[in-house]
């Protein structure tokens, strides 16, 4: 007889009791039903499937694009006594064939298969030939054609569903808007799934987001004055910074490791070793770090780049403190973070529905940046999930001020309207902040802008106010960045309301910046 779901869990897993909706999943796909799982990373997804792997007849079939995890993932199976094994290009054509036979002898509870490969007729008819107790497909989220994961063989995966009607499938990821959930369920045919979304609250991760002014040595601060000897990630945007900031952060005592897709194979899979084996590595990366990675004790998560959508963030910072105890999400960002998103939108491939998708997502996180109210619950409302302040997020723990920004708005509205008079020029926010400021600089002399109405007026901010100012306009979508011009601001449809006197503007005040510390920092 077969065992139960428990007996499994305790027996083979070593554990006591389920965690969250663990359990209904498994009995779902155990009796026969489809699954849609959106839970965060670290939440518990693969005994999802591992556990009714075991219990129903037949060999689990995982669909996952992490090759290089899956013989980590089938050395921990093997240890425990389950009978796993994976077919990846990695392997010499011997060993795929051993499995292969494995497979058909019915000998194997689960077997790992990337994407591609399943997708062949080889695979296809070797599946066609064995008994399949059912399909996950892990890392469900990589059918998204917008999101920064996107795998086109992802979207060949529907076929399971006409080809192996009777078996059970279940699709697991960590990202979780319902727009990406309505996509996953349409494109892998997974209408009928019943769907499990966990909480996404990881209550032990406090989110900070600050103004940038120096962002390297913003960042040694932090890691000094509060993560001194722990792991951590480091985000950004490009291959340069990762290894200027990692190169930054080892001059200055830090064990800090690149890694980016410009290294070479055995480089990074170094890289990342030491990060997972040795004691507080602080990992310098682009977003190609960290699918899959486990490790439960990264003390911090910082972006030194703002991220380009609320989901990538989220998924990003999900992955400090893993083990449940304290850890911090750290994000810097300023003005010219917009400016370089927003150009780099309207410069990119694709058609214009991508690009506003892009823009719509910008403007979420930016929104998340600009909050006013609990950082977290502005993060779970976009995942759908309400909850009350949370105590634990820079806001909460120190709120912001507020302050009526309408006559600051419509001074650098009306100097951007000036300034789009002369288009053709390329007039970049610091020149606008001149000019506000009444600077007498060569740029604002050479074109007359000292004789504009506004030169001048805006005496009463100061320069760092002013980026303020402009950020949130940005943020509000009062002003955006000319898709043409390099870095033009523009006026948008909105900023009329404003200038008209017929909306007010509540802005964020600025935190007076705390200079570097008193730490020695070599550049
Ligand atoms: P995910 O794939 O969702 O990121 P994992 O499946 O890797 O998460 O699980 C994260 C960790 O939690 C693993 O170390 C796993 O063994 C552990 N875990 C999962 N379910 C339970 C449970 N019911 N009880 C105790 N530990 C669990
Ligand atoms: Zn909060």
């Amino acid at each position: 007889m077969a065992q139960s779901a428990l007996e499994v869990l305790q027996e083979v897993f070593g554990y006591d009791s389920f965690r969250g909706s663990q359990h209904e999943i498994i009995e779902t796909l155990i009796q026969g039903g489809d699954a849609l799982v959106l839970m965060p990373t670290g939440g518990g997804k693969s005994l999802c499937y591992q556990i009714p792997a075991l219990v129903r007849p037949g060999t689990g079939v995982v669909v996952s694009p992490l090759i290089a995890l899956m013989q980590d993932q089938v050395d921990a199976l093997t240890e425990l006594g389950v009978n796993a094994a994976y077919l990846n290009s990695t392997q010499d054509w011997q060993t795929a064939r051993e499995v292969e036979r494995e497979f058909l002898t019915g000998q194997l509870d689960l077997l790992y298969v990337a994407p591609e490969r399943l997708l062949t007729d080889r695979c296809l008819d070797l599946l066609a030939r064995g008994q399949i107790s059912l399909f996950a497909i892990d890392e469900a989220h990589c059918v998204s054609q917008w999101g920064h994961d996107f795998r086109p063989e992802y979207l060949g995966l529907d076929l399971l569903a006409q080809r192996w009607p009777g078996v059970p499938r279940v699709a697991l990821t960590a990202t979780a808007t319902q727009l990406t959930r309505v996509e996953i369920a349409q494109r892998l045919k997974l209408e009928q799934a019943r769907h499990f979304v966990a909480s996404f609250d990881r209550p032990n991760i406090c989110y900070r987001i600050i103004e940038k002014n120096e962002v390297r040595k913003q960042l040694l601060s932090f890691i000094q004055e509060e993560h001194a000897g722990d792991a951590g990630i480091v985000y950004c945007l490009s291959r340069s910074r990762v290894e200027d900031t990692a190169e930054f952060l080892c001059k200055n005592g830090i064990h800090a490791l690149p890694y980016h897709a410009g290294l070479d194979a055995q480089q990074r899979a170094i890289n990342q070793a030491r990060f997972l084996r040795e004691e507080g590595v602080v990992m310098v990366a682009t977003i190609a770090f960290g699918m899959g990675v486990n490790k439960p004790d990264v003390r911090f998560v910082a972006h030194i780049d703002l991220p380009k959508s609320v989901e990538g963030y989220y998924q990003e910072t999900g992955r400090a403190g893993r083990d449940g105890e304290a850890a911090t999400a750290w994000l810097a960002y300023g003005l010219q973070d917009v400016v370089q998103l927003h150009r780099m939108i309207n410069q990119s491939q694709g058609d214009a529905a991508h690009r506003r998708q892009q823009g719509q997502a910008l403007d979420a996180m930016l929104g998340l940046c600009e909050t006013i109210s609990c950082r977290r619950q502005r993060l779970l409302a976009y995942f759908d999930q309400h909850i009350e302040p949370c105590g634990n997020c820079d806001t909460c723990l120190e709120a912001p001020q507020a302050w009526d920004g309408t006559v600051a708005a419509q001074k650098m509205l009306s100097t951007i309207y000036r300034l789009w008079r002369e288009r053709g020029q390329r007039f970049g926010a610091g020149h606008l902040i001149d000019i506000l400021l009444g600077k007498l600089t060569d740029r604002v002399k050479e074109h007359e802008h000292d004789k504009l109405t506004v030169f001048g007026v805006g005496k009463d901010l100061t320069d760092q106010a002013w980026r303020g100012v402009l950020r949130q306009l940005l943020a509000h979508s009062l002003v955006t960045v000319d898709p043409e011009g390099y870095g033009t601001l523009l006026l948008t449809e909105a900023s009329r309301e404003v200038l008209k006197g017929e909306r007010t503007l509540m802005l964020r005040r600025e935190t007076v910046t705390r200079g570097p510390a008193a730490h020695r920092v070599k550049g």
